[in-house]
């Protein structure tokens, strides 16, 4: 009997299961309808998404990702209106008796934190700097690059990839279940919406992304498929937002006016995606912004010096500016690695010149030529990044007198490179006081 039943199963739910889903984020086009939603599907062991009807598109779905733990809920998103987060608060009850502690806001558009007062009053939330002070209701600023929690024994990354749909874009990742909730970052197969967005970042946000450990990719628009067609469908966003990111340079670059670039550009197999009509003038528009410099700085807070540094010039300037001299050549190469109170820098001159093994210099002269070119040194380091200040224990050193000492770097970004040195006029050469200044470049 119960192998028959099995038999029956295995004959109705294997060609459901293997029926690939029309790929679009419009719910007619799917063949469903506003009153299948909202629709909760488990993801793994108390964890579920939640897909519902997003009240200004209609048509689409907008989704949270819903997080139970032996210490209360967390739900990443909000929802756009009163109606649906009351219903989300009365769904998630039927999935635990555990109260909701934490709504982490990714975006902070209205179709997503329309309804946030009508959260419990106990919840507490959280957002990005910049989206913390737009909001109904007070939220904790999220100014790391990943800010760990633990509830009840589950790791709960609150992520910033960068800026992206926003600029405020904040995502979250479970490590040990491998879901990545990507807020508006990934919207699974709606045209981009880039009106308020920074395409270059939010490419660069999109590609770490990807190179993270993670199984699920969950969108905040357009429906959770399975993991293995989301995954697939994060990657064609990216190349969706490439898309239009070319095509705008091409018409930018052949001095085609911004109000005539939606005629004439061809967006390939994404002209088909579900809300071109509404999104790609904004998209264009946002690129040939991006392109002529328009788009506003990433403020300091937004910024991190966390991460790898590549070294593009080290120079030492005199007071107005102008440079004196390049401490390791013109040249220089090294890094800046910070991975969180940890801090590694070198630096090293590439102008030396290389030893001919047919006439060796005597080895002392050889030694001496290559240390001058050479500095290292690590440590233990406390970061204020509003500040721009580094204080580095140092623990090893290329210069034994290093070891035990406190030094302090001075950092600003300019441009998304990091500009890092000691305290300004503290080069003494001869007369003058310079200001030793190393350029850094993200390493992806
Ligand atoms: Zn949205």
């Amino acid at each position: 009997m119960r192998v028959l039943a099995f038999a029956l199963l295995c004959l109705v739910a294997i060609p459901q299961d293997q029926k690939e889903p029309v790929r679009t984020a419009d719910i007619t086009v799917r063949g469903l309808k506003t009153t299948d939603f909202p629709r909760i599907k488990k993801l793994a062991e108390n964890v579920y998404s939640y897909e519902q009807i997003d009240p200004t598109k209609r048509v689409v779905t907008v989704n949270n990702l819903i997080v139970v733990t032996t210490d209360g809920v967390l739900i990443a998103e909000s929802q756009g209106t009163v109606e649906n987060v009351n219903r989300l608060v009365a769904d998630v009850a039927t999935l635990t008796p555990q109260p909701i502690k934490y709504v982490v806001i990714g975006s902070e558009h209205g179709d997503h934190v329309g309804g946030i007062e009508a959260f419990p009053k106990t919840v507490a939330f959280f957002a990005s700097a910049s989206s913390a002070p737009k909001l109904k209701r007070p939220a904790e600023a999220v100014t790391e690059q990943r800010k760990v929690l633990t509830m009840g024994g589950t790791e709960i990354d609150i992520l910033n990839l960068g800026r992206a749909h926003t600029g405020g874009d904040l995502e979250v990742y479970l490590p040990r279940e491998k879901i990545l909730f990507m807020s508006e970052v990934f919207v699974n197969r709606v045209f981009p919406s880039m009106a308020n967005g920074f395409p270059t970042e939010w490419i660069a946000a999109l590609r770490k992304a990807e190179a993270m450990d993670a199984s699920w990719y969950i969108p905040a628009h357009g429906f959770v498929d399975s993991a293995a067609v989301l995954r697939e469908e994060e990657r064609n966003y990216r190349l969706a937002i490439e898309r239009v990111m070319s095509e705008a340079k091409r018409l930018h670059d052949s001095g085609v006016p911004v109000d005539q670039a939606l005629e004439r550009a061809d967006f390939g197999p994404y002209a088909q995606w579900t809300r071109r009509e509404n999104n790609a003038a904004g998209a264009l528009q946002r690129v040939y912004m991006e392109l002529e410099g328009k788009l506003p700085a990433a403020p300091a807070s937004a910024q991190s010096i966390q991460g790898r540094w590549k070294l593009v010039a080290a120079e030492d300037l005199r007071a107005d500016g102008t440079t004196a001299r390049y401490p390791w050549g013109r040249h220089p190469v090294g890094s800046i690695v910070v991975e969180g109170t940890a801090c590694y820098v070198q630096i090293m001159s590439s102008d030396t010149p290389s030893f001919s093994s047919a006439t060796p210099p005597p080895v002392e002269q050889m030694k001496a030529t290559l240390l001058s070119s050479y500095i290292a040194y690590s440590g233990t380091c406390a970061i204020d990044e509003a500040a721009g200040k580094v204080t580095l224990k140092v623990d090893a050193a290329w210069r034994p007198d290093y070891v035990g000492t406190e030094q302090i770097r001075f950092f600003r970004f300019d441009n998304g490179r990091l500009l890092f040195g000691p305290a300004p006029h503290s080069i003494r050469s001869g007369e003058d006081r310079l200001s030793r200044r190393l350029t850094l470049e993200r390493v992806q």
